[in-house]
């Protein structure tokens, strides 16, 4: 049986018939096994792992002549419908401007259904009241109130079950990680200042690389340090607070 010809360069190993062996044993990049003459059953199993993860790709592209005998890995090409169908179509706009999202914002509490750009105006403290900041109800889900610290962005969709939407979580927590914090760079010549405190997402390093750490978190400075402009409420804001509130924080902390 011929060896498709994207291999056969690669050739035969020529320390495996040897007496000596191959060293590299399942590492080995070349033939273990000569497909011209071994006609035996077992070929195959001479392949080295290397050899059989190799996928074919004419059966990939719909067709392989050598069926069962193939030396390379059958696997088909991943069905478009499968991947349409883990969301349901329904579940898929967002909830509050009822379009299907480009980009998603994943909340860690929740499996509502926002696209970014929506959340990131839900949360932004800049466009709301005084009370509204203070309630902490910029920073819930708008539907079930569930608090979430951050946004993930994400081009699929995950329900709350689905394993892949904690790593798609935890991947852009780390790579927020190992971002320099805006805030802190700007203010660590004069004195160090991030509103967010030791709660910020983001990288502060000092100046010799070392991690500073703050001791006060980002309610302490919400108290103090944002300036919010007064009657901005936008009606949906002003919406979710005429309803009942699960849960609602006192107006001032001090
Ligand atoms: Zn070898
Ligand atoms: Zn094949
Ligand atoms: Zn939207
Ligand atoms: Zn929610
Ligand atoms: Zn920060």
């Amino acid at each position: 049986m011929d060896r498709p010809s994207t291999s056969k360069a690669r050739g035969i190993c020529k320390y495996y018939q040897t007496l000596r062996g191959c060293y590299a044993g399942d590492k080995c990049k070349f033939l273990h096994g000569d497909p011209k003459t071994d006609k035996s059953k077992d070929a195959a199993t001479r392949l080295t792992p290397y050899d059989q993860s190799k996928t074919c790709r004419y059966f990939a592209s719909g067709f392989c002549k050598h069926g069962d005998k193939c030396w390379f890995r059958h696997v088909p090409p991943p069905q478009p419908k499968e991947i349409a169908l883990q969301v349901d179509p329904i579940d898929e706009v967002c909830t509050i401007c009822f379009e299907k999202p480009t980009l998603y914002g994943l909340l860690a509490g929740c499996s509502h259904v926002f696209c970014i750009t929506c959340l990131k105006e839900w949360r932004d403290p800049k466009a709301k009241s005084f009370d509204v900041v203070q309630s902490g109800v910029h920073k819930k889900c708008p539907m079930c109130r569930t608090p979430s610290k951050f946004i993930t962005p994400s081009s699929l969709f995950y329900k709350h079950s689905d394993p892949r939407k904690e790593q798609t979580i935890s991947a852009y927590k780390d790579s927020m990680a190992r971002l320099p914090c805006r805030y802190f760079v700007q203010s660590k010549a004069k004195k160090p200042f991030c509103p967010f405190g030791k709660d910020c997402f983001y990288q502060h390093l000092n100046d010799d690389g070392t991690p500073y750490t703050f001791v006060e978190g980002a309610d302490a400075s919400m108290r103090v340090n944002i300036i919010i402009p007064p009657f901005d409420v936008k009606l949906l804001i002003s919406r979710i607070l005429a309803s009942p509130p699960v849960s609602r924080a006192p107006l001032f902390r001090f």
